[in-house]
């Protein structure tokens, strides 16, 4: 992932959501709110999508780190999980690539822990969010054309082949060890 990519994709779309947000919010309720909170108490329009869309970018970004080589993989309990539900890691990526190079315009793929307490993977529409549905969220995957359009041009595909390299593992098994959703870091 090019840094002219993580320039605009983070320095401007995910900043113009947080401005976005901010501006909406200003002076409400909904004000003080974790964004979690926000998200869920957004009447469908323009806040459940800026604060939906800021929420799935923090996650996406944290699920990212530096590239770490073909066998990037997750471990313990999480690896488990996986082999699990989708018979192993290699079928994992390829139905979860898959899925996403499938999602017919913008959206998000999700891997998260769906209500039978099981992993499930989803692709979502637009500003879609597990948190929306109560769901914990493991892992996140942009698949809208701004996330990959600088370095892949119209090859979905190719961005997701790449990006099983710089997936942080780490971050990914933290929140299925986690009991609720972390609280994310947001950009101000
Ligand atoms: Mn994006």
């Amino acid at each position: 992932m090019s840094q002219e990519t993580i320039e605009f994709h983070y320095g401007k779309h995910h900043q113009a959501y947080i401005d976005n947000l901010n501006g909406l919010i200003e002076g409400t309720d909904l004000a003080e709110l974790p964004i979690e909170e926000v998200i869920v108490k957004a009447e469908p329009g323009p806040i459940f999508n800026n604060s939906a869309q800021a929420y799935n970018h923090s996650f996406y970004w944290q699920c990212l780190t530096t590239p770490q080589g073909e066998s990037n993989a997750p471990s313990g309990k999480l690896a488990q999980a996986i082999d699990e539900a989708f018979t192993d890691f290699a079928t994992f990526k390829t139905q979860f690539s898959e899925m996403a190079s499938k999602h017919f315009g913008s959206g998000w793929a999700w891997l998260l822990v769906g209500k039978s307490g099981k992993l499930e993977m989803l692709a979502m529409h637009d500003a879609g969010t597990p948190i929306q549905d109560g769901l914990k969220p493991l892992l996140a995957v942009d698949v809208w054309e701004h996330a990959y359009y600088i370095d892949y041009r119209n090859k979905r595909p190719d961005y997701l082949a790449a990006i099983w390299q710089i997936i942080d593992w780490q971050f990914v098994e933290s929140q299925y060890d986690a009991t609720a959703p972390s609280s994310l870091m947001l950009p101000e």
